[in-house]
């Protein structure tokens, strides 16, 4: 059962990275710029993503969550704000740096699911892949090869191409392929998007032990409740900035069962401002000007009366 109770605050975590956290990104901006117009994908958002974490993304379409994958990726660089995965800093990179980054500290599943897979080439070969250009010895690739395809249930599949592949499978074997340099992050854009319910299910599974069996931080942007709702952190974004998160926890029923608790928060950035759900706002006709009242336990936002006194 869950029991979404109001948005209580959040404050963002330090500002050095601690040795715990795997991802700190902070008043992070990418602005795209095509001819004469300018879409800011990304418009100062905050991450943070402890080390061995998993977490979902969630968002509505075109609020940046593929924009924060390929900067995460480094495949994409970042206009402003500051990302670190790591011990790299993702604005400050060589271009050295970025392909050893890209080889080694990541693993990123795209969003398509056939763009993740090469046509003639079969599991196994894929996997072996990236472990070729990271220079890996040959006698070490391929038990790599079979026991990562063995842990993500595809080890049948080692000599067939994507095409004699289901889509659970193309997609088990694209995070296989992944996973092959060992990289300490994992990050999958809608890895279940294209997928039915119980395909979905299973490769969130795959994706989970994973999570386990190799302590990799897992960032899975998804649109699917069924994913996001298994996770114990869901970070929302709109507008390219995060507006909330929610946390989960198991907790004992009075029947001595236990539930699902859900709670949402509101992140407030290192300036203090945090976003208020558009029904609050609604509700209470809050519009540019608001009231703040400081209580001994809370701050209390009302609308603006005209009342001077
Ligand atoms: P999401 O993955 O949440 O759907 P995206 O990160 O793909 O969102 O896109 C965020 C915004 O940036 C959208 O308005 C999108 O149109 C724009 N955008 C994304 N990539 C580019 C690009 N390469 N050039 C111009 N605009 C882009
Ligand atoms: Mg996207």
């Amino acid at each position: 059962m869950h029991d979404v109770s109001t948005p209580a605050v959040v404050a963002p975590q330090d500002a050095e990275p601690g040795p715990d956290t795997m991802i700190a990104c902070e008043s992070l901006v990418r602005i795209y710029q095509t001819g004469s117009i300018e879409v800011q994908a990304l418009q100062g958002l905050d991450l943070t993503v402890g080390r061995g974490e998993m977490i979902a993304v969630v968002g509505a379409s075109g609020s940046g969550k593929s924009t924060l994958l390929s900067i995460l990726a480094g495949i994409d660089a970042p206009t402003a704000g500051r990302a670190r995965v790591g011990r790299w800093d993702l604005l400050g990179m060589s271009r050295a740096d970025r392909v050893r980054y890209r080889r080694h500290t990541v693993g990123f599943v795209r969003q398509q699911t056939a763009s993740n897979l090469v046509p003639y080439l079969t599991a196994r070969q894929m996997v072996d892949l990236p472990m070729t250009a990271a220079r890996t010895p040959a006698k070490l690739r391929a038990p790599r090869s079979t026991e990562l395809l063995d842990t993500l249930g595809v080890g049948a599949c080692a000599d067939r191409r994507p095409a004699q592949l289901s889509g659970g499978q193309q997609m088990r074997v694209a995070i296989a392929v992944a996973l092959a340099n060992r990289p300490q992050v994992l990050l999958a854009d809608e890895p279940t998007g294209e997928l039915d319910t119980a395909t979905s299910a299973e490769v969130f599974e795959a994706l989970h032990d994973v999570n386990r069996q190799y302590g990799v931080t897992v960032v899975i942007v998804t649109h699917d409740p069924e994913v996001s709702g298994r996770v114990e952190r869901t970070v929302a974004i709109r507008d390219g900035r995060t507006s909330s998160e929610v946390l989960r926890r198991t907790a004992a029923a009075d029947d001595g069962g236990t539930h699902m608790i859900a709670e949402e928060y509101a992140v407030m950035d290192r300036a203090g401002r945090i976003q208020v759900p558009r029904d609050y706002r609604e509700a209470l006709a809050l519009t540019r000007r608001v009231r703040l009242t400081l209580e001994a336990d809370r701050v209390e936002i009302r609308p603006d009366t005209g009342d001077r006194g």
